[in-house]
């Protein structure tokens, strides 16, 4: 089994790569695949390019084997909707089991995105708490998994709530801090730090 990690990626930060370090031990999954978005449906166009957010978490990356990139959705360019993506996974790897990962902000907009019920037929979700956001339990109840570690036992369909240490990097305030000359040493591994330096990224 192995976990999708779709996001903007805006950059990459250590919540991202520490989260999911945590849930391939925590759901023994093979690796975690990354897969920065070409267009973000909800939110505004990146003003980093899709090759440069690429980079990015190709250089977070690098350090640890399980996690790898998957630019599916930079390939395909357009909307980055997960359902056309997992079709397009799925189509191509059909025996592979699927697990689409996500923080608890993602989660509760999930159904606002595209046919999320065919996203559920084609995968598990695993979601994680985040600082300061209330996770919205009402979404997919029946689909909620009791016992995390039955996830292995299915290819799809399930929803497990994974509850890291709290992290409270977001990208957002990574772009703001760097914009104001701040210390984000925190958030951001060396290699990425002197890659935006490098590139001139988020005002620096
Ligand atoms: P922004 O601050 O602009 O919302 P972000 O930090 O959430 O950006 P994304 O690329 O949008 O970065 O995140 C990809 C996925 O990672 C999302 O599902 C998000 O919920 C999750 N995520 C990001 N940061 C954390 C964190 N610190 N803890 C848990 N999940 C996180």
């Amino acid at each position: 089994m192995i976990a999708l990690f779709g996001g903007t990626f805006n950059p990459i930060h250590k919540g991202h790569t520490e989260l999911a370090r945590e849930v391939i031990k925590a759901y023994e999954l093979e690796s975690v695949e990354f897969l920065p978005s070409f267009l973000p449906v909800h939110r505004v166009t990146p003003e980093t390019s899709a090759s440069l957010r690429k980079q990015l978490v190709e250089i977070a990356i690098q350090p640890y084997p399980e996690l790898m990139l998957n630019s599916a959705e930079i390939d395909r360019q357009g909307s980055s909707y997960a359902v056309d993506t997992l079709q397009a996974i799925t189509e191509k790897c059909p025996q592979q089991s699927i697990c689409w990962l996500m923080g608890a902000d993602s989660f509760n907009s999930l159904l606002s995105w595209k046919n999320p019920a065919d996203i559920l037929n084609m995968a598990n979700l695993i979601v994680c708490a985040r600082p300061g956001v209330n996770l919205d339990k009402t979404i997919y109840p029946r689909h909620h998994l009791q016992q995390n570690e039955q996830l292995k036992n299915f290819s799809s369909g399930k929803i497990v709530f994974y509850s890291m240490r709290p992290n409270n990097c977001s990208s957002t305030k990574i772009r703001k801090l760097l914009g104001q000359g701040e210390s984000v040493t925190q958030c951001l591994t060396q290699p990425v730090l002197e890659f935006i330096k490098l590139n001139h990224l988020y005002k620096t």
